[in-house]
């Protein structure tokens, strides 16, 4: 406990926010989602997997055990995506890494252990959100994704999004911002803005946890923009409770 304080403390927190559960709930707005949602409220139980979400779970269906590109031929899991199913708050990062490789999981490596940390300073933990990234399955070496496999697999995080239905998606670096937004970004310019996007969601950008370990100095910025999320969520949180 004290070793996490003093790194939020690093990243510029000055205090820790209790739990605010409207800002990680989401109301249901379809009838499958509306049997959720009570299943929920009788076992206290929130929807956790994609099979919580049937759209979502048909995207994972139609993806199968994915050849559309050669990235299959090195891989150990593909890394479809975790999280929230019903989540107002999406991020997306660039492609698996070694350990997500390993694990079948996202941001599951030193990267997302401070991704979890910084949704922590903001009271959401990583079942709250949904996380996802542009490719699936890991380059080799952790090379940037080439222009053929976003191409392929671009599609499938579209439709992820379609079913998860995020009111904000949050860009975790340059491919993610790139390929979202379909044109040249400067991270340092437009972070911490919220962007209009498509289908009634605002993109939202920010460093890629990996650049910020490599880049500790920008953890305060960093932690700056997360706060902004927090602000935009209840924002939204307060919108859906009004209508
Ligand atoms: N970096 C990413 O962009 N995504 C991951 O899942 C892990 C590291």
């Amino acid at each position: 406990m004290k070793l996490h304080l003093e790194l939020l403390q690093e990243m510029g927190v000055e205090y820790v926010p209790r739990c605010q559960k409207e800002i990680r709930r989401r109301r249901a707005t379809t009838e499958k989602q509306a049997k959720v949602e009570a299943e929920v409220e009788e076992t206290g139980q929130e929807a956790r997997e994609s099979r919580d979400n049937p759209r979502l779970e048909a995207v994972r269906e139609e993806l199968g055990e994915c050849k559309r590109c050669p990235l299959w031929k090195g891989r150990k899991h593909l890394v479809f995506g975790e999280g929230n199913p019903f989540a107002t708050l999406m991020f997306v990062g660039e492609a698996p890494g070694r350990e997500e490789d390993l694990q079948g999981r996202p941001f599951v490596g030193q990267a997302g252990k401070l991704l979890t940390q910084f949704l922590q300073a903001i009271g959401l933990t990583r079942e709250d959100v949904y996380i996802a990234n542009i490719l699936k399955c890991r380059p080799p070496g952790n090379r940037t994704p080439q222009p053929q496999e976003v191409e392929q697999c671009f599609p499938f995080l579209l439709k992820q999004i379609q079913a998860i239905k995020p009111r904000i998606i949050c860009c975790l670096g340059g491919v993610a911002a790139q390929t979202l937004m379909g044109q040249k970004v400067a991270i340092t310019r437009l972070r911490g803005q919220f962007i209009p996007w498509r289908w009634g969601i605002e993109l939202f950008l920010t460093f890629h946890p990996a650049y910020l370990l490599r880049n500790p100095g920008q953890k305060r910025n960093a932690m700056q923009d997360f706060l902004k999320l927090k602000e935009r969520l209840e924002a939204l949180a307060k919108e859906e409770e009004g209508s």
